[in-house]
């Protein structure tokens, strides 16, 4: 199965990939934690993708789309995988389709996990990373077992630079002008599911569940 998350920063995309690649046993392939992991280590990606995040703008698609299409030709993607944070403009979402057609392929589901921007900044406010293993936390609706600390890898927890409020309005404009056109594109595609993201996460996930099948 191959699934692709779409929706605002915030809006729980991450939260949700983790849980359907668990339960559906296919990877889950975030571009954020990868440019991340890039930042950490130091490497040329890294230092490409880092100017751009911290302002809240988007990588440009030239870096971003080979860095993706290689990791989903990866030999763990055969039986499919859960996208989180790709494709994020018209340009990616046609490079996605047009190299998954080379190969007789195509993308099952595209879920939105739809939240109003009220509900964002509070979201991200409260929101904790793991920078090690890529778990998120958020202070009062998904506490770590220790306070500030990684439930599986027991790292440090931290805000992310880019989740302060004056960034976060700016990832929100970006996402409106850029990555929202992307809904349509999957209604055209007859492949779009839309969930109520501002409920309880374990409701969000049961309704992801009731598309994709038990
Ligand atoms: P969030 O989960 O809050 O939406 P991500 O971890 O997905 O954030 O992304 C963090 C940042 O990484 C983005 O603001 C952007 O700078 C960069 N990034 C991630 N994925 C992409 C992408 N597909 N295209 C361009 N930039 C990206
Ligand atoms: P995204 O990947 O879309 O940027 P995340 O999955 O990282 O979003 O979620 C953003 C923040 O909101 C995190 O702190 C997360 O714990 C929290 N969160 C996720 N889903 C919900 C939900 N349904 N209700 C309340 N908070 C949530
Ligand atoms: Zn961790």
């Amino acid at each position: 199965m191959k699934i692709i998350m779409l929706g605002a920063p915030g809006a729980g995309k991450g939260t949700q990939a983790k849980k359907i690649a668990k339960k559906y046993e296919i990877p889950h392939i975030s571009t954020g934690d990868i440019f991340r992991a890039n930042i950490k280590g130091g490497t040329e990606l890294g230092m490409k993708a880092k100017s751009y995040m911290d302002q809240g703008q988007l990588v440009p698609d030239d870096v971003t789309i080979g860095m993706l299409l290689d990791r989903i030709s990866e030999a763990d993607c055969e039986k499919g995988y859960v996208l989180d944070g790709f494709p994020r403009t018209i340009p990616q979402a046609e490079s996605l389709t047009a190299a998954l057609k080379e190969r007789g392929e195509k993308m099952d589901y595209a879920v939105d996990v739809d939240v109003p921007d009220e509900s964002i900044v509070t979201r991200m406010g409260g929101r904790r990373a793991c920078l090690k293993c890529g778990a998120t936390y958020h202070v009062v609706f998904n506490p770590p077992k220790a306070e500030g600390v990684c439930d599986s890898c027991q790292e440090a927890l931290v805000l992310r630079d880019d989740d302060k409020p004056e960034t976060v309005q700016k990832r929100l404009t970006i996402y409106h002008d850029q990555t929202q056109p992307l809904i349509e594109y999957y209604k055209e595609q007859g492949i779009l599911v839309t969930v109520d993201g501002t409920k309880e996460l374990n409701e969000v996930f049961k309704d992801i569940v009731a598309v994709l099948g038990a």
